[in-house]
């Protein structure tokens, strides 16, 4: 079969990582997305938010002809074999529901255009039941009426490693509803299922609710072991040698074992409220009603941050100042969406502390989305005359800070490890009193 030809709908963090991967894995590709500054942006090869490896993909990718971008539906329409749609999915206001006005818009935009026989491929994530709504939404609105077929490709890429995900997915997930439709996606596919990626095909319910499924399970993996560390601070146990200690066993294994600050992002907060929601509009919340329970885990080791740095600071945050390492939600990464480090240094504010922040990527999101805390150059420059350091986002610069150095520059040595990244005894041998959730 000749390589189809691919449009990707929607160039965030997932559609533009999509685009870029597909034109190096050799297909002609042509973005389209709403945001004419983002696609001014991609034209001219600036990845308008971090991800390592994607800038260089994206230029070498521009050069070989192979990727374009363009605000024009009509334009995707003709040029498409295979649609990818990667529009948001944010969570609704005053609701746990997915926000579908951009996925609904998406699909009903192309479908107008669509005059011969194609196969539209939804990659967001989204409330199981979305695609079978689509597809007869897309079938009475395209041209082409029963020609155009539906499918879902739920995405499971991590950003920080987003790149390499695409190419070396563990695996492929293809939602269909004909023979054809997988065809298409394998033709799609081609290079990474040459590459030994597997492929689980099914229907379209279940791609979608692979999709939840995974990330309800990681977010009760975390709340887990921060739910242990709740216990742990209640007896004066130590979570992280639990953690290590449970991790040996390979049937929990170590990966997203680690207690700390918690979970945020763009993704693993809202789909577990949006799938509490579907459940229930299903008539099966009681099934994942354990979910709230994650979810209310995860928010408390905000709060518990706080309160370690009040604790540390003498009980009273009025007009401490606080040095806040990190801002993303998590390292390698500029996406502050729901991020537990902003939202532990808004909280801090609030109850009266002097918060000075500084994050390696994320200044420029966080400058705009908070522009009342304090921003530094530097993890010294926020570190200066601090009555209290809080480590919020694990980045590797910050790890490797050097207690004595930081020790010169502070007014205080006191520092809360939000996220288990310092080595306790080094710190604590260089003066610090050092503290972290769930460790004695
Ligand atoms: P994002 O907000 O970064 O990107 C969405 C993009 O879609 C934006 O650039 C927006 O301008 C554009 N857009 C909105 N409406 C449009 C329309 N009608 N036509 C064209 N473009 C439109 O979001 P994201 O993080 O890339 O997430 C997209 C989806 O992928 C979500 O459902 C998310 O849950 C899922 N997802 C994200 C990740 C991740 O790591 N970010 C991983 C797996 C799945």
């Amino acid at each position: 079969m000749q390589n189809p030809r691919l449009t990707v709908i929607g160039t965030g963090y997932l559609g533009a990582t999509h685009a870029v991967c597909m034109a190096a894995l050799g297909f002609e590709v042509l973005g389209v997305e709403i945001d004419e500054r983002k696609v001014a942006s991609l034209t001219s090869g600036e990845v308008p938010f971090f991800e390592p490896g994607l800038p260089e993909l994206l230029v070498k990718a521009l050069e070989s002809g192979r990727l374009r971008f363009t605000t024009s539906y009509e334009e995707a329409a003709e040029f498409g074999d295979v649609h990818f749609v990667c529009v948001g999915t944010p969570q609704q206001a005053g609701s746990d529901a997915a926000d579908m006005t951009y996925v609904d818009a998406a699909f009903s935009t192309l479908a107008k255009h669509l005059t011969r026989k194609t196969l539209v491929v939804g990659k967001s994530t989204v409330p199981v039941g979305t695609a079978a709504r689509l597809t007869a939404l897309v079938k009475e609105l395209a041209p082409a009426g029963d020609e155009v077929e539906l499918a879902w490709n739920p995405e499971f890429l991590r950003e920080g490693f987003a790149v390499d995900d695409t190419m070396h997915p563990d695996r492929l997930v293809f939602g269909v509803q004909s023979e054809w439709a997988e065809q298409q996606l394998r033709a799609a596919f081609a290079p990474v299922i040459g590459g030994g990626t597997p492929v689980k095909v099914t229907d379209l319910q279940t791609a979608e609710l692979v999709k939840v499924a995974a990330n309800s399970f990681l977010a009760t993996k975390i709340s887990y072991i921060n739910a242990m560390a709740e216990v742990c601070e209640a007896t004066g146990a130590d979570v992280h040698d639990l953690a290590e200690a449970l991790a040996y066993d390979d049937r929990i294994g170590g990966k997203f074992l680690k207690p700390g600050l918690g979970f945020g992002g763009g993704c693993l907060p809202k789909d577990i409220r949006a799938f509490t929601h579907r459940a229930g509009e299903l008539g099966v919340g009681q099934a994942v009603a354990f979910l709230r329970e994650v979810d209310g885990i995860n928010r408390r080791r905000r709060a518990r941050t706080v309160d370690l740095v009040r604790e540390l600071a003498g009980g009273d945050l009025n007009g401490v100042r606080v040095a806040a390492l990190g801002a993303s939600f998590k390292p390698n990464s500029d996406d502050i969406r729901d991020a537990p480090a902003l939202d532990v240094a808004t909280t801090l504010q609030k109850a009266g502390a002097v918060v000075h922040v500084f994050d390696p990527a994320a200044m420029d999101n966080a400058r705009k989305a908070y522009p009342q805390l304090s921003y530094g150059e530097s993890a010294i420059d926020v570190a200066r005359d601090a009555d209290v350091v809080v480590l919020l986002t694990e980045w590797a610069e910050f790890r490797e800070l050097d207690p004595a150095a930081m020790g010169e520059i502070v007014n205080q040595k006191r520092i809360v490890d939000g996220r288990h990244a310092l080595d306790p005894v080094s710190w604590r041998a260089a003066g610090w009193e050092y503290r972290a959730l769930g460790r004695p």
